[in-house]
């Protein structure tokens, strides 16, 4: 039966790095790969389209999808909205609506690209980490949350984080069953020394552990996993946290490769429908020049089809045309470095279609 995917490429970059990975589906799709698309909008774009950064037909799509292609939300423009209409409020209903509670985030290190990292490339060559964050719980969705006014006139910010045991559970159980396709092991990070939430996160994970002897467990507070992961970043196989650690674990786990623009990530809910996104945002200083990297786009189209289309074998060819551009000395300028090939968006895009 024809697989359904709903590509909404949203703001900034979003519009140009989607498109190129919508070149690469084609491809396949003339190679036999059956699948339709259907674009929506999300984000900015849709605010100004429709008054909301999520509208109804939008998520309509989505649900009805077996995956979903997103490019990035956000920008200057939207900044000043409401927090109930700004960009990223799209991005976050989808996450929720369709309970895509396990965001799974690769930091692998192309050894083309050894050079690109700030780190010593003995620190970084062969770095292969996944990091699985929670991703619809957590301080980011919690409540009460909001602004007041004290009585003496002072403003309070305040956000809640909680979870529930099955929520960890559930999150944990995705991180032992990825360990154990690949080095069998997990670092559970919290901050189980502060914060009673994240205690209670611990003992689960320490309970779950009994069923799953077979995978190594270790756990970290999440201030140490930072240093770790800028000292000795090759000791974490799969490494499983809340949301918001999560988020800024992902983001240095990336820098650690070169580059923010390499990098997919998938979102799966409990039936395996999935949102595919580069983990990168809309990057407003460099949209429209056609100068942005559209590889993790291209690659979460490869996890598209591993996790959600059960397509493996197009997932691999991706991700050797992807090598087969890098070998060939092809950059985008995030990643160039002397002696390359440096070239555009969509001469990138072009150049994966034909190493395809
Ligand atoms: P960003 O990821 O957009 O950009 C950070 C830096 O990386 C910028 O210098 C940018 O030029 C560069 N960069 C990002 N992607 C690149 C690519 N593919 N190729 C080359 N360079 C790339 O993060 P930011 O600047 O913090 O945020 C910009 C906007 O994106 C904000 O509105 C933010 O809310 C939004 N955002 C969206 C998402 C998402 O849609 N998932 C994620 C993060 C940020």
């Amino acid at each position: 039966m024809t697989k359904k995917i709903a590509v909404l490429p949203g703001d900034g970059i979003g519009q140009e790095i989607v498109a190129e990975a919508i070149k690469v589906i084609k491809k396949l799709q003339a190679d036999g790969l059956d699948v339709e698309m259907n674009e929506g909008l999300v984000g900015g774009t849709a605010y100004d389209a429709t008054g909301t950064p999520l509208p109804e037909e939008t998520l309509k799509l989505a649900k009805e999808s077996d995956a979903i292609l997103l490019g990035a939300v956000g920008g200057y423009k939207w900044e000043s909205l409401d927090i109930s209409v700004r960009p990223e409020k799209g991005l976050l209903g989808l996450r929720s609506e369709l309970g895509l509670f396990a965001n799974l985030r690769p930091a692998i290190l192309y050894p083309q690209l050894a050079d690109a990292s700030t780190l010593k490339p003995e620190v970084v060559s062969g770095l292969d980490i996944m990091i699985v964050r929670e991703l619809t719980g957590g301080i980011y969705f919690g409540q009460p949350r909001g602004v007041r006014t004290l009585d003496n006139g002072e403003r309070e910010g305040f956000n809640t984080l909680v979870y529930r045991e099955s929520e960890v559970k559930r999150i944990a159980e995705v991180a032992f069953d990825i360990a154990r396709k690949r080095g069998k092991k997990v670092c559970s990070v919290d901050k189980a020394n502060v914060l009673e939430v994240t205690e209670m996160w611990r003992d689960v994970v320490n309970e779950l552990h009994k069923d799953n002897s077979d995978i190594e467990l270790s756990h970290m507070y999440v201030d140490n996993a930072a240093m770790q992961l800028v000292r000795a970043p090759k000791q974490f196989d799969v490494m499983v946290t809340t949301n918001m650690f999560g988020d800024i674990l992902s983001d240095c786990a990336a820098m650690l490769t070169g580059s923010i623009g390499m990098l997919p990530s998938a979102s799966l809910n409990e039936k395996g429908q999935g949102m595919y996104e580069p983990i990168h945002g809309s990057a407003p200083d460099i949209a429209g020049q056609n100068v942005a990297n559209p590889l993790a786009t291209i690659l979460s189209v490869a996890m598209m089809l591993r996790y959600s289309l059960d397509e493996p074998a197009m997932a691999d060819r991706i991700e050797k045309a992807v090598e087969k551009v890098l070998d060939d000395g092809l950059r985008t300028a995030d990643i160039y470095s002397d002696g390359m090939k440096k070239v555009s968006t969509s001469e990138m895009g072009d150049a994966v279609v034909a190493a395809l």
